[in-house]
């Protein structure tokens, strides 16, 4: 078994750790303690994602994007989940359900979209309805050729950098025709009802909409009608594996931190590291790095295998809710280390220390992950987890 990573692979590696280094890392200190970038930043941000080819990673060369293996994007998504602030959203992954678009819906919305010349946010989750996508009440009632859309979508991240919203409706308010809609951001009846502050500080907002009878265009369904909680869930493994690669990315920098201060802060005499107590937290926090990132990457390989359908989808399960609580766990050990200096906001560790809170809830909370692990055990048995796929 050859575990060698190969040097296109490397490639994309060291370039996106030049990229998270040289261009987001600086901007992290103003992110925070400002709360927000100015737009010539963000505008910055965006030409040089496309100048260092890290555009549309998620999809193919043909429609702009990169071209890059499922492997290749988590080399990438690890290095970027480095940075703090969600700095790492300024590289747009488009959503993957576009690439089941028309040929104008291509044209009009996913190569633009690669290119950066236009960005998307996904509105699915309304005040009733998290976890439980079936209490979705947004509805797209037919009106002549198209629709009119009527609902309230929270949480809608990065909805202050888009021009266009892809919304989860119901047609006709049937639980039973669940479809996404390409809807422009500045359509007459969307209303921004508030934009609330989140334990993070993130480089783009989380929006709260609503739509009050948005008339869209009948070309402007995406996948097919009643095709919305099945884009949805091929959107999920794409957003869990790049979750799982955020946090192992996150862990690895507080790691690398807390080790190099634990070698220099001197109490009673010694090194801190040299009291077992430091010793044993940066032992433990090893082992968690070392077993996730072996996980993530036979998840990641595995995907490019083509394996099951259902197979990835409970492995993207499984390394989401791995990785997010291993995050959790790595990160509150950095801030120990530190001391007050890891409460500090001024430090990195407590910036991601905050930054990884949500990665246990977002694209599926802890728990819903293990009640999709848990269903999969008992429809397909253990070896779906215990044993070897390919
Ligand atoms: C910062 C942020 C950004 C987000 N961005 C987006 C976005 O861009 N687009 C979007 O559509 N949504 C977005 N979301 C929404 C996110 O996906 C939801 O918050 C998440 O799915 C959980 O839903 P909820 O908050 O309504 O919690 P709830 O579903 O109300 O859950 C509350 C608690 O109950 C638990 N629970 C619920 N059901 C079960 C069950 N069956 N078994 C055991 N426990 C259960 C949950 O795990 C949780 O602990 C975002 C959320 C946040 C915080």
């Amino acid at each position: 078994m050859d575990l060698t990573l190969p040097a296109e692979d490397l490639a994309w590696q060291a370039r996106a750790r030049t990229f998270a280094e040289t261009v987001l890392f600086p901007h992290e200190l103003a992110l925070e303690l400002d709360g927000a970038l100015p737009q010539t930043t963000k505008d910055s941000l965006r030409d040089a994602v496309v100048e260092h080819g890290l555009n549309a990673i998620n999809h193919a060369r043909d429609v702009g994007g990169q071209g890059c293996t499922q492997f290749q994007q988590t080399l990438v998504n690890e290095e970027l989940g480095k940075s703090t602030g969600a700095l790492w959203a300024v590289a747009w992954h488009p959503a993957v359900a576009l690439k089941h678009g028309t040929p104008a819906q291509i044209r009009d919305y996913l190569t633009p979209s690669c290119l950066g010349r236009r960005r998307a946010c996904v509105a699915v989750t309304e005040p009733d309805a998290g976890s439980d996508t079936g209490l979705i009440r947004t509805s797209a009632s037919r009106h002549g050729g198209g629709y009119l859309l009527s609902g309230e979508k929270w949480f809608v991240t990065s909805a202050d950098a888009a021009d266009y919203i892809i919304v989860h409706a119901l047609v006709d308010g049937d639980p039973a025709r669940p479809t996404l809609f390409l809807v422009d951001s500045d359509a007459a009846g969307i209303t921004v009802k508030r934009e609330p502050k989140f334990t993070h500080t993130y480089v783009f907002g989380h929006r709260d909409l609503v739509f009050d009878a948005v008339a869209v265009d009948g070309d402007r369904v995406l996948g097919g009608v009643g095709q919305g909680l099945e884009l949805t869930k091929d959107w999920f493994v794409e957003a869990r594996l790049q979750i799982a690669a955020n946090c192992l990315g996150a862990s690895i920098r507080a790691f690398e931190l807390a080790n190099a201060w634990a070698s220099k802060r001197v109490q009673f005499g010694v090194p801190i590291r040299r009291h077992q107590a430091i010793e044993f937290m940066l032992a433990d926090m090893a082992v968690e790095i070392m077993a996730a990132k072996s996980m993530i990457y036979r998840v990641a390989w595995q995907i490019d295998q083509k394996i099951d359908r259902k197979v990835a989808h409970a492995h993207a399960s499984v390394i989401k809710l791995h990785a997010s609580e291993m995050a959790g766990r790595v990160l509150d050990k950095a801030v120990q280390i530190f001391g007050g200096r890891g409460y500090m906001r001024e430090n990195a560790v407590e910036r991601l220390s905050r930054d990884v809170r949500v990665d246990r809830i977002w694209e599926g909370t802890s728990e819903i992950q293990r009640a999709i692990i848990g269903r999969q055990l008992s429809k397909r048995g253990p070896r779906l987890f215990t044993g070897w796929h390919r």
